[in-house]
């Protein structure tokens, strides 16, 4: 009786399963998150009610569980969740389903043989927005939401050293907005933050999935093609030069039209280094600055 009462009244979940995996107890919380009373799904399959728990990691862990009295755990790292109950907090809009840290183990009975197993279900959800945020807050630029130059830096070597071991090709498109001192100068410093915030979407559109675009500088950016040649990465470019030339930036009525110089650097035996490798792109962008603007062009 006093067991009852401390089973539905703690914050977690509790499931208890027979060995034929059928719901034996289900407490409170998991009636109020599921929305389903324990009435209802006592003695029925757990696969019946919740089919994606019919996998293998979750039967492998009921039947160590079973056979061996082992403990499984299913970490919101690895898994997300066990349960899928739909997020009922301001936290929605990261993630769909609540974040769950669950166990199961063994439980007893009076000859030492395990007839049941219990699952406990912890909702950490707001620990992994918390966490989700902070990654975000260190990897990606406030103004724009691509990512910044530290995690520029960060991924260069990363790819870098990737390509070097084991082969591979990896460009870089570094482009610059040009006479953008104008644009802030002419129309303010809040149309130059709008512009940025354009640049930065309409590429990132266009780029492809395993591509990332990286906000290097103030107006300057940089965007690292893995798996892209030389020539594929100065067609990339020349895309994103007319892109950003057939934008219209409609900022409080006027209609801004901005150009961009493009610079373009392709891994090869003579780039030593990751730095070597943004130099040679970034080289390529003043050349591009030099001859006119609104260009791109290749490494020397
Ligand atoms: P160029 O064609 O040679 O690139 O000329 P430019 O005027 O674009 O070049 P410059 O690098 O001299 O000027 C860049 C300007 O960008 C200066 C700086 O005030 C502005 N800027 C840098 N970061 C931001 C930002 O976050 N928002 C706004 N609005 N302006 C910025
Ligand atoms: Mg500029
Ligand atoms: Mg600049």
């Amino acid at each position: 009786m006093i067991f009852n009462q401390i089973f539905d009244a703690i914050n977690i979940g509790l499931v208890i399963l027979d060995r034929d995996l059928k719901v034996q107890k289900w407490n409170r919380w998991m009636e109020v998150h599921s929305g389903i009373t324990e009435e209802k799904i006592i003695g029925s399959p757990i696969f019946e009610t919740f089919p994606n728990l019919n996998n293998p990691k979750f039967q492998r862990s009921c039947k160590s569980v079973f056979s061996f009295g082992n403990f499984g755990f299913f970490s919101q790292k690895l898994h997300h969740y066990l349960f899928p109950f739909k997020s009922t907090s301001y936290f929605e809009s990261t993630f769909e389903y609540m974040q769950q840290n669950c166990v199961m183990g063994p439980l007893r009975d009076e000859n030492n043989f395990i007839q049941n197993l219990f699952i406990y279900i912890q909702d950490v959800t707001e620990v992994a927005v918390y966490e989700h945020k902070l990654v975000e807050l260190n990897l990606k630029d406030g103004l724009t939401g691509i990512f910044n130059r530290r995690y520029f830096e960060v991924k260069l070597r990363e790819e870098f050293g990737r390509c070097k071991r084991y082969g591979g090709e990896l460009s870089l498109v570094m482009f610059d907005i040009d006479f953008f001192k104008k644009v802030n100068d002419g129309y303010g410093h809040q149309c130059g933050d709008f512009v940025l915030k354009s640049v930065s979407s309409r590429i990132s559109s266009i780029i492809r999935n395993v591509d990332y675009l990286f906000r290097y500088g103030g107006e300057e950016f940089c965007c690292m093609l893995p798996e892209t040649k030389f020539d594929g990465a100065m067609q990339a470019a020349e895309r994103f030069r007319n892109a950003v030339m057939e934008m219209e930036n409609n900022f409080n009525q006027a209609i801004i039209k901005i150009t961009i110089s493009l610079g373009v650097a392709g891994l090869n035996d003579e780039v030593g280094s990751a730095e070597v490798f943004i130099q040679k792109a970034d080289e390529a962008l003043y050349r591009a600055k030099r001859e006119g603007r609104n260009r791109v062009m290749p490494m020397s």
